[in-house]
Parts: structure tokens; sequence; C-alpha cells
């Protein structure tokens, strides 16, 4: 694994900026795969995790950067609840950790360092130096990956009897003898115009 310092500079690179929540997301991820045993997320365990995250903000992308998981390379499964943590599946071990930020730390972090300006230096520095046990809580779960989920499962396309679109990964929904994408199935998340 890479040194935080070197990972914050990856990570500035692939966000865009750094800031405080590149610091958060480099941690809980390195913390995240120490804690499986994981040391070569960029090598020989290249294809063993999977990440869930709870959050699509700068963390995320950092926590990208340190895992190597992608939405694209289905290694990476994001659960929009608004919250700032993270579950680390070792597809190897079946082993898997959660690991959340903890509410104290925000408060922490602008105590640490009042000599500094802005509240993203404050917290940028503190999030830096502070203790794995002061910025997080975590715990060993189970996480269910059925086949259909794993990064390089080969999937056969589906075409809902509605719309005529292709459908992978099993997302289809099978109602009254129909096949049907999750938007005609009633999930649209768009209207027609
Ligand atoms: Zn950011
Ligand atoms: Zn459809």
């Amino acid at each position: 694994m890479k040194s935080l310092s070197e990972y914050l500079q990856d990570a500035e690179i692939a966000h865009g900026h750094l800031c405080a929540g590149q610091v958060l997301g480099v941690r809980m991820a390195m913390f995240g795969l120490k804690q499986l045993g994981i040391h070569e997320p960029e090598g020989k365990d290249r294809k063993r995790i999977v990440t869930f995250v709870e959050i699509d903000r700068c963390a995320t992308d950092a926590i990208m950067v340190v895992t190597g998981c992608r939405l694209g390379k289905r290694a990476l499964k994001f659960r929009d609840w608004g919250k700032m943590a993270a579950t680390f599946v070792d597809l190897e071990t079946g082993k898997a950790l959660r690991v959340a930020a903890t509410e104290s730390s925000k408060a922490l972090a602008g105590t640490l360092h009042p000599e500094l300006r802005s509240k993203n230096e404050q917290q940028m520095r503190a999030y830096q130096e502070m203790e794995d046990g002061q910025l997080f809580h975590s715990q060993w779960v189970q996480v269910e990956l059925p086949p259909e989920e794993f990064p390089g499962y080969k999937s056969e396309r589906i075409v809902c009897t509605e719309c005529g679109e292709g459908i992978s990964y099993r997302r289809e929904v099978r109602r009254a003898g129909q096949i049907l994408c999750r938007a005609c199935a009633g999930e649209r998340y768009w209207k027609p115009l």
C-alpha cells in the first residue's frame, strides 16, 4: 500500500482538488483495507475488493483511488444513504468491514488547529493527524453477494416486454408472466415529455 501522502497526491489528481473529504476518504479506505489484510490493491489484490459506498461526495472519489474499485468495473456499489460510510468486502476470504466516520470527528478536527483560517484547512490537517479510532468506528459484517453482483459476472441480456430495451445482471422484474425493466415496473426517475 502507498503512504497517506502518496494517496493524497493521487486523490488530488483524480478529484480535481485536495479537500477534507479526500483526506477522510483516503484514510477510511486505507484503514478498511489494512484491517482486511489487503496490502496491494493495485497489484496482486487488484480483483479482490468490492466496496459499497453510502454517499456520493468528495470522499467517495478518494475511496475509489485507494481501493481501485470503480463503478464501471462493477467493484463499486453505491447505496444512496447520505452517510459517510463504506463497506470493504474481501472476495477472497468473504470478510467484510463497514467503516463509518464518527460524528465527533468533525468537531474534534475544528479544535486541533484553530490557527488555520478555514474550516476546510483545519479539517484537512486534523484528518491527517487523528487516530483511526477518533475518525472511525467499524464493525465486521456479512455482505450477501450473489453471483450477479461479482465484478466478472457474465450476464445474459434479457429484453423488456414493455419498452424493448435490454437488461443485464438480472435487474429485470418478473410480473404476471411479463419481463419488465425497472422503469417499466414503476421505478422510473424520469417521465416522458
Ligand atoms: Zn472535494
Ligand atoms: Zn422497459
